[in-house]
């Protein structure tokens, strides 16, 4: 068994290999060959901590496992960050356990890799500002691999305390871009893609604020009772999503379903159209959406690379166990 500690994980994938990594265990997904289990994510009654576990099986990569962790929210305050997860792999064949890596910054690039592989398969060809919700720690992995799959030419930005925008502008800046800080009626005026990447409990975007053709890639909403916007926005779009299950449960189709405005089968895996199943955007004026609760088998597909490159370069830590 090989342990990558967290310190290590970042020199052994880059952000282009999660991208790659995702893309084709979303096709798996959609092809039926990866399955993830249910997800257990529960309020402990200790530090505010919601904990879990996300897990699966992909027969074409053999990866199986499971991240387990959640979200700690005074950990800012002891320097570290909210989020905290590990992902263990095990052997397919016998059971027994391969791998124990650091997820954390894991998380953010395999959530990253998502919204970016959406905006890469359903945002306009021709769009050139991207809006950003949310600019927490999450938001500056979002934008810079965001940044990758269009010709941005600039970055506007919203969030509730607005100081914190500034970590956008610097992303922003690496790539020589404009930034601007906006209010929510210029935010869905303006912008060709939006990222929305809160832990809000209440819509932050409504269906009259936002333009025919834009994309937006909704990651916040990943857990019964978060909301990042307005259920008439979710119905006024085409939904696409990770995973239906979890889009219907936890994600931010939870609302939209629950009020009736939209059906499950309107609901289209986001598999189905990197794997040429679904046309994905079929004007310029359709409203794409994208649900991107966070799967299971995204943490095992990066977590598998890590441990393979690690066992190939003689890294982490081999335990006989
Ligand atoms: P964070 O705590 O670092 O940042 C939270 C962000 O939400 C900040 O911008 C904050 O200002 C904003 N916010 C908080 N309360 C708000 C409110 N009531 N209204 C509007 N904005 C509010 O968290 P993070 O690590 O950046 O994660 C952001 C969200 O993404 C969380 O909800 C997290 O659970 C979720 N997440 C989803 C996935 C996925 O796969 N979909 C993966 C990781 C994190």
């Amino acid at each position: 068994m090989i342990i990558v500690p967290e310190r290590d994980v970042a020199g052994l994938i880059t952000p282009a290999e999660c991208f790659e990594a995702v893309e084709s265990v979303f096709a798996s997904m959609a092809s039926k060959a990866a399955y993830n289990f249910p997800v257990i994510r529960e309020a402990i009654g200790h530090a505010d901590a919601l904990y879990g576990f996300k897990s699966g099986f992909d027969r074409q990569s053999l990866a199986l496992g499971l991240k387990s962790g959640g979200f700690w929210p005074g950990n800012m305050a002891k320097g570290l960050t909210n989020h905290q997860s590990t992902v263990f792999l095990f052997d397919a064949d016998t059971g027994r356990c391969k791998a124990v890596i650091g997820g954390n910054l894991l998380t953010a690039l395999r959530t990253a890799a998502a919204s970016s592989i959406s905006i890469k398969h359903l945002a306009r060809k021709d769009a050139k500002v991207i809006g950003m919700i949310g600019a927490g720690h999450q938001s500056t992995f979002q934008l810079r691999s965001a940044l990758a799959q269009r010709a941005f030419e600039k970055v506007i930005g919203w969030n509730i305390e607005p100081e914190a925008l500034t970590k956008l502008k610097d992303v922003a800046a690496e790539k020589g871009l404009l930034f601007e800080a906006v209010d929510l009626d210029r935010m869905g005026a303006e912008a060709d893609v939006i990222i929305t990447i809160t832990s809000s409990f209440d819509p932050i975007l409504k269906a009259a604020q936002v333009r025919p053709g834009v994309h937006l890639a909704c990651m916040g909403t990943d857990t019964k009772g978060k909301q990042e916007v307005e259920a008439e926005l979710v119905a006024k779009a085409t939904v696409f999503t990770d995973e239906i299950a979890q889009s219907i449960t936890i994600g931010e189709c939870q609302h939209a379903i629950a009020a009736g405005l939209i059906k499950q089968d309107a609901i289209v895996e986001l598999g189905a159209v990197i794997n040429g199943d679904h046309p994905g955007r079929t004007s310029d004026e359709e409203i794409t959406l994208f649900d991107g609760t966070g799967v299971g088998l995204q943490d095992l597909a990066v977590a598998s690379k890590v441990a393979e490159r690690a066992s190939a370069s003689g890294q982490g830590t081999d335990v006989d166990f």
